[in-house]
């Protein structure tokens, strides 16, 4: 767990000072400037207390999981592939995973070579190897409003200015994309990326409508603007829909992030990134760079899952489990919430995304919640520009229904009472 405040090294006597708090405190880079702990990482410590009922995190809810046989098959590969398993493997991954990864992708449509997919430690890294390789510093990024607060760590990390794109029940709006891109050419500044979740966004629960998805790729080609489509919940649509990919519109102009950690395991940390052809040995380079290669044993670990498991019917049990987890949440949000609020209706993923009457600060509100026995996470972490404090999410991934209801029950009398304020 990061914290915000720099830890305490001051010596008795002395006066504390910026110097004496950090003694390293002028030797750091300048981008550094903008890595800040995000609140909702911070919140992680309180809202784990089991006494209080946390809708703040995004933690997959892996009870489904057969862990018996993945424990014998965790220890086959050992037996039987030790010898590799546990040695450095390629900078890209293993080839036979990037095959299976194609299998994965081709569920939503998506037709890959394995040349073009590069394995990451999580997606988490292929953001921030996708930033590394394509933001100087004042570099725009434009982002759906609200966005992952994982993407905005990266952005920041490279100094990239983020301008957020406010979204409907629908996703990003095109008009909204356009008038930004307008507004940064007439600031004279370079827009580089476009980041989107256009499934079952974290945090706001909505997906892009099919309708729009062309429109959006078009624009962006004519603006010279590269995607980066982040998917890791398109499978997990509660009715077993999938929508059609960005990139497969426009593959050359499309980095696609997929990754493992809500359709199998989070703690083996598999991602991937599907890149433009050309795009690759880039890719490459930077995660050598940054890893020498993805860890050999977990790859191998998925691989096997996939080849032995019926991992299909096992993403199909994830989305029942999440889909009675979401029933619940919406139906205790319908029963309990007071008036003036609204929510998000997710049709697949974690997340729903409420927004609460004027006058309301869900960032100042938090502590009372806590105290009340329940957190969220508020709305504020997932804008760099301090919009969403009258927004928070809640995720129903993890917590039973029982406690989902609970939980929300807390809530609506934390905002009643905020409300009377
Ligand atoms: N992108 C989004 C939209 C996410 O929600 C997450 C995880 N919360 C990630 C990327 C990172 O996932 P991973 O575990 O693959 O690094």
């Amino acid at each position: 767990m990061t914290s915000s405040q720099p830890p305490q090294s001051a010596r008795p006597g002395s006066t504390p000072s910026r110097q004496n708090l950090d003694p390293h405190l002028d030797r750091y880079a300048a981008r550094t400037a903008g890595m800040t702990a995000s609140e909702i990482r911070a919140l992680f410590a309180v809202a784990s207390r089991p006494e209080v009922v946390s809708l703040a995190g995004g933690m997959p809810n892996l009870a489904a999981l057969p862990l018996d046989s993945l424990s014998t098959q965790m220890a086959e590969v050992v037996a039987e592939d030790g010898l590799v398993a546990l040695q450095y493997g390629s900078a890209q991954g293993v080839p036979t995973l990037r095959e299976q990864i194609c299998d994965v992708m081709a569920m939503e449509g998506i037709s890959a070579h394995p040349d073009d997919v590069v394995v990451t430690v999580g997606s988490q890294m292929g953001l921030d190897m996708v930033t590394r390789l394509f933001c100087d510093p004042g570099d725009v990024v434009i982002a759906e409003g609200p966005s992952y607060v994982g993407a905005l760590g990266s952005f920041a990390a490279y100094q990239a200015n983020v301008v957020h794109v406010a979204m409907d029940d629908d996703g990003l709006v095109p008009d909204n994309l356009r008038e930004a891109l307008a507004a940064a050419k007439q600031r004279g500044q370079r827009v580089k990326c476009l980041y989107t979740i256009p499934n079952f966004h974290n945090p706001a629960g909505v997906t892009l409508a099919v309708d729009r998805r062309a429109e959006i790729v078009e624009i962006c080609a004519e603006h010279d603007v590269l995607i980066i489509e982040d998917n890791p919940y398109g499978l997990l649509g509660f009715d077993g829909q999938t929508y059609p990919s960005l990139r497969s519109m426009a593959p050359e102009n499309v980095v696609y992030l997929g990754s493992f950690s809500k359709t199998f395991a989070s703690g083996l940390r598999v991602g991937w990134v599907l890149a433009p052809h050309a795009v690759r040995e880039k890719l490459v380079l930077a995660a050598e760079s940054a890893t020498l290669c993805p860890p050999t044993l977990n790859q191998l670990v998925v691989s096997k899952y996939l080849e032995t498991h019926d991992w299909k019917g096992q993403i199909k049990t994830f989305r029942e489990n999440y889909r009675e987890r979401r029933d619940a949440m919406l139906s205790a949000l319908e029963q309990h919430l007071p008036a003036g609020c609204t929510w998000t209706q997710p049709e697949g993923g974690f997340y729903v995304w409420v927004t609460v009457p004027e006058g309301v600060d869900t960032k100042a509100m938090l502590p009372r919640a806590v105290t009340a026995r329940v957190a969220y996470a508020s709305g504020t972490g997932f804008y760099a520009d301090g919009l969403g404090s009258r927004q928070m999410r809640l995720s129903y991934c993890y917590p039973t229904p029982e406690r989902i209801r609970e939980g929300v029950r807390r809530l609506a009398g934390v905002l009643e009472s905020e409300m009377e304020l």
